[in-house]
């Protein structure tokens, strides 16, 4: 049987969750530690979509987001795309188009999805629910809302973007 292997890259600001989501969805794990990295270039994990076998390989970036340094092996062959911003940082909510570009340019059009985290955080909120669907629309991607923390949706995120590969 062919196993469907798809390389995923998961971007946007430092800060928002990245490595954190990468963690909990291959891992089962959660940490408040600040981690730059995980230490290796991805983490993997598989998963069955309507009787396929899918290998998600999920790609963190070592901090280089940061200093705008993610190299081109970062993004070469990626099949989908994870754009990420935090409840609680406008910045990396207004940074989600430069992102998208970014992933555009090096990859061209590939299935991605805006992942609103630290949901857990609603409280702490700096981007309006609406503004947040704009945007969303504006850039041609689905919007999900995820907490890492509290595993809320993290699962349904790659599954969601492992269906819309496999449809493509
Ligand atoms: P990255 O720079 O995008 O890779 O972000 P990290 O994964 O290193 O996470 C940055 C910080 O946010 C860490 O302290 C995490 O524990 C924390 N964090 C990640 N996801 C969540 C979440 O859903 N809720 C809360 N409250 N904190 C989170
Ligand atoms: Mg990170």
């Amino acid at each position: 049987e062919l196993e469907v292997a798809l390389k995923v890259v998961i971007v946007g600001d430092g800060g928002v969750g990245k490595s954190s989501m990468i963690q909990r969805y291959c891992r089962g794990t959660f940490t408040r530690d600040y981690k730059k990295t995980i230490g290796v270039d991805f983490l993997e994990r598989q998963i069955d979509i309507d009787g396929e076998e899918v290998r998600l390989m999920l790609w963190d970036t070592a901090g280089q987001e940061e200093f705008d340094a993610i190299t081109k092996a970062y993004y070469r062959g990626a099949h989908a795309c994870v754009l990420a911003f935090s409840t609680t940082d406008r910045d990396s909510f207004l940074a989600l188009h430069s992102w998208k570009l970014k992933v555009e340019n090096e990859c061209g059009e590939i299935p991605t999805i805006i992942v609103q985290n630290k949901i857990d955080l609603m409280d702490q909120c700096v981007v309006g629910p609406d503004e947040a669907e704009l945007v969303a629309r504006a850039l041609g991607c689905r919007l999900m809302r995820a907490s890492v923390k509290e595993d809320v949706n993290v699962g349904a995120v790659f599954r969601a973007l492992a269906a819309r590969c496999l449809a493509d």
